[in-house]
């Protein structure tokens, strides 16, 4: 194959080109209440070929056959050439790199059955079902996949990356005449089998976290200094900030240029933000992006000043910036763009303790259940919450929204903890077409002060 394609972009008439052809392998199963509502193995294969004509544009070609690759080029070379750009394209330059990655699992989820898959995943959700009656309904799902990605380019880069993926699924619905609860737990990772073991925990978690929810009140909305878990902070860095670091996306929206200038002060110097695509395990990471670019730590905020955004090589030639390794893309359907990898607000100093014991009064926000962003303008759900009083936890509350301007939100962070987690969540990031591509946050406990809960009262 290696030939093939070698010869391919010789044959290329395009300023730049590159291939990149992918095979994956993906298993499926998943259950709703009782019953099973999928068990699927699928094989999946394409190319994207990319043409860059200087005084054209991009020219993309994907196909699903990977005979002919020539032929292939030139369709995309044809496309480059009709396409149309108000101002000249320039790609920043990446070193020229030739290297083959095999992931190593220590038990490979493809020789696994799909039967023990199933009993898996059927383990898991009897332990919801079961838990107590008044949980109604329940989704549960496990799924893996792994693909292999071949790169070239006509600079001369030749990477074959292998791409693996597991994950697990729980939700629990609970009901008390009409009101109705959800809870989940997920764990996802570039893992093998054993990653997804063992989770009987996370089941029962999420079971009881739908049944205690019907017994919570709630929230009085006001405005409460609130302590935000690793899960709700990673969620929050990524959408509310970490967005609006796409190059991309600040290159084309005049206000984000505005917003977005490097140096200004985002946060207190306590507050230090990065995007790492090359941190093992985790489901953000490649040691390659999908321009062949390697993947490292991007500091956006440094000290609590904007420092840095995320790149693709067009983007960095664009804003005469370093690529990061942020071109990525969901498959070979589609060309890359800025993504996130791994995004995470960095460990700090302060323990669980010392950031609680001054609040008399305030929330314990945990989880997510997504949220909304317009510019600086956020809003996001905790998926469950606890009033503080006097310093310490005390009841549980639901229906906590929490609502503002990211600015104000991020230089009122006061204390970050000494507890840093990367989320081992599934799910994953949508921009554009290009949904769910697997990202991951980290973060430790932080506290905000003054930020607007919206309740039900
Ligand atoms: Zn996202």
């Amino acid at each position: 194959m290696q030939e093939k394609i070698l010869a391919a972009l010789k044959s290329s008439k395009a300023d730049y080109t590159e291939i990149r052809l992918e095979e994956r392998e993906s298993t499926t199963v998943a259950y709703r209440g009782k019953n099973l509502e999928t068990a699927s193995a699928v094989i999946d294969a394409g190319g994207i070929v990319r043409c860059l004509c200087k005084d054209g544009g991009w020219g993309i070609a994907t196909f699903n056959d990977r005979d002919n690759l020539i032929a292939k080029v030139e369709q995309a070379y044809q496309c480059a050439q009709v396409a149309h750009n108000d101002e000249p394209i320039e790609l920043a330059p990446v070193p020229v790199r030739e290297e083959r990655i095999a992931a190593s699992l220590q038990r490979d989820f493809r020789d696994i059955s799909l039967a023990d898959k199933k009993a898996l995943i059927e383990g898991y959700n009897q332990i919801l079902l079961k838990h107590s009656d008044k949980i109604i309904s329940t989704s549960s799902a496990y799924s893996d996949s792994f693909s292999r990605i071949t790169f070239a380019n006509s600079e001369g880069t030749f990477i074959e990356e292998e791409r693996p993926m597991v994950a697990v699924f729980t939700s629990a619905i609970a009901r008390d005449g009409d009101n109705v609860q959800t809870a989940y737990e997920t764990r996802s990772g570039q893992f093998g089998f054993e990653f997804v073991m063992g989770q009987e925990d996370k089941a029962r978690t999420a079971a009881q976290r739908a049944v205690d929810l019907l017994r919570a009140e709630s929230v009085v909305g006001g405005q409460y200094p609130v302590i935000v878990n690793q899960e709700l902070a990673g969620v929050f860095i990524h959408e509310a900030f970490g967005h609006l670091s796409e190059a991309d996306f600040v290159y084309e929206n005049p206000k984000a240029r505005e917003m977005m200038v490097l140096g200004r002060r985002f946060g207190q110097d306590i507050l230090n933000v990065y995007d790492d695509g090359a941190l093992p395990g985790l489901r953000g990471t490649h040691k390659y992006d999908d321009e062949g670019m390697p993947t490292g730590r991007a500091y956006l905020i440094k000290n609590g000043i904007l420092v840095g955004r995320l790149h693709s090589r067009q983007t960095a030639a664009k804003m005469g910036e370093q690529p990061t390794g942020n071109a990525r893309a969901i498959s070979y359907r589609f060309p890359p763009i800025v993504r996130m990898t791994n995004t995470a607000i960095e460990q700090g100093t302060t323990c669980f303790e010392d950031m609680i014991k001054d609040i008399k009064l305030g929330v314990y926000a945990c989880g997510a259940y997504g949220g909304q962003t317009e510019l600086e303008n956020f809003s996001f759900s905790s998926a469950y919450a606890y009033m503080i009083r006097d310093g310490k936890i005390a009841e549980m509350v639901k229906d906590v929204i929490l609502a503002g301007n990211l600015f104000t939100t991020l230089l009122n962070i006061d204390a970050i903890g000494d507890d840093f987690q990367w989320m081992h969540r599934g799910g994953g990031c949508g921009k554009g077409a290009q949904y769910p591509l697997p990202v991951t946050f980290g973060a430790p406990h932080i506290r905000i002060q003054n930020v607007v809960i919206g309740g039900k009262k």
